[in-house]
């Protein structure tokens, strides 16, 4: 879905920008949208309206497949993919204390 996505109205990109960064950090956008952006007349791909659009890269190439999921679902997300990783991560670490401490 995303790589037909080339050009998008204002709305839809913060939007998506929004909901990429509370998936991928937890928190609301640090930047809301590039500083500078060259707007043109034409169809939004995302909502398909007829009105001045811009690249998704003045977005920061957000993820255009989060816009029905709640934001709390997304923080949830979030948070259990922490929780995973950081039970991955100590398993794996100690795998690896384990392999050189018996090199040693
Ligand atoms: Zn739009």
């Amino acid at each position: 879905m995303n790589n037909q996505i080339n050009n998008v109205c204002d709305k839809c990109g913060l939007e998506a920008n929004r909901k990429t960064c509370l998936l991928k950090y937890g928190n609301e956008p640090m930047m809301k949208k590039f500083h500078t952006s060259t707007y043109h007349k034409g169809k939004c791909n995302c909502c398909g309206e007829e009105t001045s659009i811009t690249e998704t890269r003045d977005f920061f190439y957000p993820r255009f497949d989060l816009f029905n999921i709640p934001d709390e679902a997304l923080l949830q997300l979030r948070s259990d993919i922490d929780r995973m990783a950081y039970r991955e991560t100590k398993i794996r670490l100690e795998k690896l204390k384990n392999k050189y401490a018996k090199i040693s």
